[in-house]
């Protein structure tokens, strides 16, 4: 079991995030929700975990700057004192634009916060959970995309391109930290009803694009929190380097 282990879950006040962090507690992880702007969204997820009888903190930290993912750390840390599980969740997506108009101040945030933040978190991860470094080991769990498969042309290709890099960071690591007993692993949503798609201009983009989705329906953020928890779980200790779609067929 779980039984106090402790999770931290980048991007966790919302969306797939937020349903990680509820599902997680309820499964007896002590969890450190990470935001970065909207602390009242954290402290709604902090506030019904307890209301459980869950533990749960917010931790305010920007994973597209070093100062921001030492801020989350050092958070943990003194609110915790121990690692065990990781999700790299947070992630920004833009507004549909072709590659010719797609800024170099995008990319260079895009990148940031999609992939320099997932490999920095990844290494302050492994710096505690390794069993070279006196850790227990851990997991770690990625967010990829079905994106980074399909390119998402005419859209984002950049996003793409920055979930491809997130399925490198999956198999690469998974491979350099097998020995150290920390597993690693990711999942690629398809299109999952969260607000994500309004950050990107798009709010009705997972209903317009149901009919094209084999099963015919968005995925749920729930649907996805049940795949990273499996990961997470002790139910998946011989997976790692494993990258699962839950796409819904797409
Ligand atoms: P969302 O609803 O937009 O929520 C994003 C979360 O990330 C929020 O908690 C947000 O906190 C946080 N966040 C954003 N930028 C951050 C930063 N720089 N540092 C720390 N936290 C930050 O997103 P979502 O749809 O749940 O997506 C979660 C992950 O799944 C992302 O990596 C996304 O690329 C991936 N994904 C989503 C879909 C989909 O259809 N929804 C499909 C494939 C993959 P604040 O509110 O404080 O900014």
């Amino acid at each position: 079991m779980s039984d106090d282990r402790v999770l931290l879950v980048t991007g966790g006040s919302r969306g797939i995030g937020a349903a990680v962090c509820l599902g997680a507690a309820g499964a007896g992880w002590r969890v450190a929700v990470n935001y970065a702007t909207n602390a009242q969204a954290a402290e709604d997820v902090v506030r019904r975990i307890s209301a459980s009888g869950g533990c749960a903190i917010a931790v305010q930290g920007d994973v597209g700057t070093e100062d921001g993912v030492q801020a989350i750390f050092a958070a943990v840390d003194a609110a915790f004192g121990s690692l065990d599980g990781l999700v790299n969740n947070a992630g920004i997506v833009g507004p549909p634009q072709r590659i010719v108009e797609i800024s170099p101040e995008r990319l260079e945030r895009m990148f940031r916060v999609n992939v320099t933040g997932a490999l920095r978190c990844s290494a302050e991860a492994v710096l505690r959970m390794s069993t070279r470094r006196g850790g227990r080991g851990g997991s770690i769990v990625n967010l990829s995309s079905v994106a980074a498969v399909l390119g998402a042309p005419e859209q984002y290709v950049d996003y793409a391109a920055s979930k491809g890099a997130i399925d490198s960071l999956t198999v690469g690591l998974a491979r350099e930290v097998a020995g150290e007993g920390i597993r690693v692993n990711a999942v690629r949503p398809g299109i999952i009803d969260t607000e994500i798609h309004a950050s990107g201009g798009l709010p009705d983009r997972a209903r317009d694009l149901s009919p094209s989705i084999p099963m015919q329906r968005p995925g749920t953020p729930g649907e996805v929190a049940d795949a990273i928890l499996y990961l997470l779980s002790d139910k998946a200790t011989y997976v790692t380097g494993a990258i699962l779609n839950v796409s819904g067929g797409r």
